[in-house]
């Protein structure tokens, strides 16, 4: 189908941000002039507070229109690729852009440099709100090495990439697989299909083919896995951390112990449970042992229902009722203001997410199916977007932006209230068996599988940080073993899986698995408890989706009621976790 043929009311209104191109070269050539003022005020920004403020205002300016000018483009790209006009605007935003970051490099470098005058200047009321954002520079300003060495660093930055550049280019190709003699490709996405088949023969034949590949290829893939975690421990040396996890923790300003605690609760306290659902695995699919290649047979049927766009909104709004008529007010601006592009075209970019800007709204792409799973999608965007909604109309520009660490909360809480609402309205034990293994599905991946590759990435940073070689055989027999420990004497852990490592993307991410653990048992606890009518939880959800980056994020969550670094909040996830398990089992 092309976009053309789709109703306008199924497609975002991208007019509310710019009426025509006119508005658009507007602002660009604002932007523009600003961007020719800034080095003005080189010398003088940390002056006085006067100074500063007027500062501060010519680059909140540009930076809001810059954003805007940056939305309105790569929302129009992301459906019309093929629209030229567009890509040239697009094209045109992302270089002023780069003009706008080689003129600003001095801002952090000076106020780093003169910490007092910066401290003078955001203690007047009227640059108070100013507080964090200089802060923040500041803390970071004690890890900063010499400007010489600072110089070196980012003239070798490219080099230290290339490892990963390798990873990321370098595409293994992959026997097919021959089902009933016709050959079917095989690649990372098809795989995942062919580990659902039933057929055994199927899923083994994927499983080896790819993975077989991985380890022909062993030594390349431990060199770029390699090269990527000395480059994290060359790092968190020259800019003066005890450790490559403490220097990743430090932009979010997260202690050691957090990272430890989502460590052992999912590999020590809790991991009964996982060895409980690998037996009931093993139970329903009537084996003596299980393969590695077992693990996402579906261990439950979809029901043949279809959503049309209508029932979905009626799920929605059924499922956060509890949040109060506020929060359903900007669900119905979301509808009504067309916010939302729903269906898939030509061209148009698969998947979805939430984007917006302060002065734009947060505009969602979708790529809706008649299906359960489409209206998940949905409400997890729609919790992004009244996020960025409430941040932007309850904070100032600079205080509005909140982190990747706490941005999945609000995606993950409706989620999980949309899980409630559909297994009480669901008419069949298979309907609830459905949803129930999606959900334990998910959180075994969220709550299980990233805690174990955030353990097997810190031992290989504390090897590398020992000066300890990574070969591929002590990449692939350490993960080998921990994977050995993880799944348990039911299932049979062979050779080949050891080279699954290599096919894992995050590995070369620096240490961010464990945020999306932290966001799941967060967002679990917080689900629960609004659901069971408690109105304090849901009073502090509400202002924690009002508060943007006011406070680092574990100050935000713990003022959500949701302190990441006390044990309750597993105690009570990997509890609802159980129970999950408990009524699927006895759907069964
Ligand atoms: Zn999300």
């Amino acid at each position: 189908m092309n976009r053309n043929e789709i109703d306008e009311n199924l497609k975002w209104d991208l007019s509310l941000i710019y009426k025509s191109n006119e508005d658009f070269y507007l602002d660009f050539n604002k932007v523009k002039e600003n961007i020719s003022l800034i080095p003005s005020f080189k010398e003088k920004f940390l002056d006085n507070a006067e100074t500063f403020l007027e500062f501060m205002k010519l680059i909140e300016d540009t930076c809001r229109k810059l954003e805007k000018m940056y939305q309105y483009t790569h929302l129009a790209v992301d459906v019309e690729p093929e629209n030229n006009e567009i890509q040239n605007l697009y094209s045109q935003v992302l270089s002023l852009y780069d003009d706008y970051s080689q003129n600003t490099v001095f801002i952090d470098l000076t106020i780093s440099k003169n910490p007092e005058k910066a401290k003078e200047v955001i203690s007047s009321d009227n640059t108070k709100i100013y507080s964090k954002y200089i802060n923040d520079i500041l803390r970071s300003s004690s890890h900063l090495a010499s400007d010489e060495v600072e110089d070196v660093i980012a003239k070798a930055d490219s080099i230290l990439n290339s490892p990963y550049e390798t990873y990321s280019v370098f595409r293994p190709e992959f026997k097919p697989v021959n089902i009933n003699g016709k050959e079917e490709f095989l690649n990372q996405e098809t795989l995942s299909e062919f580990l659902k088949n039933p057929d055994e023969n199927i899923r083994k034949q994927a499983y080896e083919n790819l993975y077989g590949e991985y380890k022909k290829f062993g030594n390349v893939f431990a060199s770029t896995l390699s090269g990527t975690i000395k480059r994290d421990v060359f790092y968190s040396k020259v800019h003066k951390f005890n450790s490559p996890l403490e220097a990743s923790l430090f932009s979010d300003n997260v202690p050691k112990e957090l990272f430890y605690k989502v460590i052992d609760m999912a590999l020590n306290k809790y991991h009964y449970l996982l060895l409980d659902y690998v037996s009931l695995r093993k139970k329903i699919m009537n084996k003596d042992k299980l393969e590695i290649y077992d693990m996402n047979v579906p261990l439950a049927k979809e029901p043949d229902i279809k959503y049309s766009l209508n029932d979905a909104f009626d799920l929605i709004f059924e499922a956060t009722k509890c949040f109060g008529e506020d929060y359903q007010k900007i669900l119905e601006k979301a509808r009504n203001e067309r916010w939302i592009d729903y269906y898939t075209h030509t061209g148009k970019r698969q998947g979805a997410y939430s984007s917006g800007c302060y002065d734009t709204n947060p505009y969602i792409l979708m790529s809706y199916l008649d299906d359960v799973k489409s209206i998940f999608t949905l409400i997890h965007e729609l919790g992004h977007s009244v996020h960025s909604y409430y941040s932007s109309h309850n904070q100032p520009y600079i205080l509005y932006d909140y982190k990747i660490f706490v941005a999945e909360v609000a995606s993950t809480v409706n989620e999980n209230l949309l899980m409630y609402t559909l297994l009480e309205k669901a008419k069949s034990k298979e309907e609830k068996a459905y949803l129930l293994y999606n959900q334990i599905f998910e959180n075994i991946t969220l709550i299980y599988r990233q805690p174990f590759f955030a353990n097997f990435e810190n031992i290989l940073h504390e090897k590398a940080s020992n000066n300890e070689g990574l070969s591929n055989h002590t990449i692939t027999s350490l993960y080998g073993d921990l994977t050995k420990e993880y799944w348990g004497s039911d299932v049979n852990v062979t050779e080949l899986s050891n080279y699954f490592c290599y096919a894992v993307p995050h590995f070369y991410y620096n240490y961010y698995v464990y945020k999306y653990t932290v966001g799941q048992c967060v967002s679990s606890v917080i689900a629960s408890r609004i659901y069971n009518g408690n109105t304090e939880q849901k009073e502090k959800y509400l202002n924690f989706l009002k508060s943007g980056c006011t406070k680092d994020p574990i100050e935000l969550l713990k003022d959500a009621g949701v302190n990441p670094l006390d044990d309750i909040i597993y105690d009570e996830a990997f509890k609802n976790f159980e129970k999950l398990l408990n009524d699927f089992k006895e759907c069964l």
